[in-house]
């Protein structure tokens, strides 16, 4: 049997790619090609932008009440297709389904946060700036929009952009990850029947060469992204060198702090959760424990038994904590990080590389590994390794904690262990990370917040969905009226008005 090749998406129709060159889209959990996935040419993504560039004067003047109403049904119809989505997402990304529908609700939420459209998109008014003089603004779309995901949130990610986008009056066109294409597509279907016009929202299928067809595109108004760093770099320069407004949300290597007075057992589930789930392919995911002074040693043994006892499997097989690896080259990248981090000197508690999962012998797994005193200077610890790879540091002060984490090039999330009110309160003012959690190991901001990080986890000014998202997709203008009574002239002024 062929292995089916995707379909586009453009004008709410599957549509086959004009591009012959193709990617194999894997099983992770059995290492076999399921699908291929057409990598699009200039003639898919200029298609793609007509149908968006087309659909925008409509949609933009479709009323914030009506497009929220599509959006209300939308998130229905995604409900109500919960199962099939999570399937889908397992099977191409591998991570459990209870994983996967987890994200797939938070994904969801920021469809019910955008459904809150009308409200959203108040502008500002201002009675007697001046004598007579009215001040308003008005939040207007910015025309068509881009969202280019990676692979470890094949719903999520998409669902942090395309609704709050659409949301506010523009068209959209998404580029999902090519490893895991086909939730994007089975989105799309589920938003043509909710009602959204032809080309409001599109999908295009590609790599680098579709990528920055629609980051110099002339009809490209505003370019959103979430990758690894150097791509982010790459996309938040050559975008904004176009003259696009850019947000490219990029990799991370998130600390966690426990003190000494943090409830370990407590501390110690929460990390296992936050380091292992999803494989630790979550850009949220702890990757390095910072163990303050005696918390080190009951700690480590903590995380050593909770993290032998975790069952690796297929992610569709119930009772299984972690599915594979994206790829098998990911896979053997993680294993060579390891290597490296026994070669440099580290700790090795507890090794995932000899893994083997009965009758699943060729999927891309990689066992749970643990590495304790790792040093700063480690490649351990300043690459992100995006794998099931936790490390611990050991120091012996908050100070010096926060100091390390204040160091380090990426500032994505953070959390602190504590039963301290007032080092968590000095933890959060002190620390230059965008999303911090207490107490929390996974911080992720619910969607009427903003989700993003600083320095090099973020390129750009805003972040993503809550109030920045609207922003972020919306261009304000600013409305001064007077309506002039026959004894308020004036006479010729070319003076610079001033209200004294
Ligand atoms: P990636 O950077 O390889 O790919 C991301 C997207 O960019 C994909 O759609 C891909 O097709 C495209 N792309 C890849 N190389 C490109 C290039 N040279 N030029 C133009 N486009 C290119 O990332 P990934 O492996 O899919 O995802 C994992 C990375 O994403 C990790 O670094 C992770 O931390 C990061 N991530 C960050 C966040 C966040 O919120 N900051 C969220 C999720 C994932």
């Amino acid at each position: 049997m062929s292995t089916p090749t995707l379909p586009l998406w453009i004008d709410n129709q599957p549509c086959a790619a004009s591009s012959s060159r193709t990617a194999d889209v894997y099983n992770p959990a059995t290492g076999a090609v399921i699908r291929k996935v057409p990598l699009a040419n200039k003639t898919d993504v200029d298609q793609a932008v007509a149908a968006a560039k087309r659909a925008y004067p409509g949609w933009r003047d479709t009323t914030p009440l009506r497009r929220a109403r599509i959006l209300t049904r939308y998130r229905e119809l995604m409900e109500a297709h919960k199962g099939e989505l999570v399937a889908l997402i397992s099977e191409e990304h591998g991570k459990t389904r209870l994983d996967a529908e987890g994200s797939l609700q938070r994904g969801i939420e920021v469809i019910e946060f955008a459904s809150g459209a009308p409200h959203l998109l108040k502008g500002e008014l201002a009675e007697d700036v001046g004598r007579g003089v009215d001040c308003h603004s008005i939040l207007q779309p910015v025309g068509v929009c881009v969202g280019i995901a990676p692979f470890n949130f094949p719903a999520m990610v998409p669902l942090w952009m395309f609704p709050v986008a659409i949301a506010c009056g523009n068209t959209f066109i998404l580029k999902p990850s090519e490893k895991v294409p086909s939730t994007a597509l089975r989105m799309a279907e589920l938003f043509k029947e909710a009602g959204l016009p032809d080309g409001v929202f599109n999908v295009v299928h590609g790599d680098k060469e579709a990528v920055d067809l629609l980051l110099t595109h002339p009809d490209v108004g505003a370019v959103s992204s979430v990758g690894s760093t150097p791509v982010a770099k790459h996309i938040y320069e050559t975008a904004a060198r176009h003259g696009k407004r850019v947000q490219a949300l990029g990799g991370a290597k998130n600390h966690a702090v426990v003190l000494p007075d943090a409830d370990l057992p407590f501390a110690a589930d929460a990390l296992i959760g936050a380091g292992y789930g999803s494989a630790g392919e979550r850009c949220m995911a702890i990757s390095a424990v910072v163990a303050v002074g005696e918390a080190a040693d009951p700690l480590v043994a903590l995380l050593r038994e909770k993290a032998a006892r975790l069952k690796v499997g297929p992610g569709d097989r119930a009772g299984i904590d972690m599915g594979p690896l994206i790829t098998r080259e990911h896979r053997d990248r993680v294993k060579g990080c390891i290597d490296t981090g026994v070669a440099e000197g580290a700790a090795l508690v507890l090794d995932g590389r000899g893994l083997q999962v009965p009758g699943h012998e060729h999927g891309f797994f990689l066992g749970p590994t643990l590495f304790d005193r790792v040093k700063p200077d480690m490649t351990i610890y300043k690459d992100e390794i995006f794998g099931p790879v936790l490390i611990v540091l050991r120091v012996d002060s908050l100070d010096e904690a926060i100091a390390l984490i204040n160091r380090n090039p990426f500032a994505n999330g953070t959390a602190i262990f504590t039963r301290s009110g007032a080092a968590a309160r000095r933890f959060e003012h002190d620390i230059e990370v965008g999303m911090v959690g207490v107490n929390i190991p996974i911080p992720v901001p619910m969607a009427f917040f903003s989700f993003g990080g600083w320095k090099g986890s973020l390129f750009g000014d805003l972040h993503m969905h809550g109030m920045e998202g609207v922003q972020f997709y919306t261009r304000t203008k600013v409305i001064t009226t007077r309506w002039p009574v026959t004894e308020d002239t004036t006479g010729v002024s070319l003076v610079m008005p001033t209200h004294k």
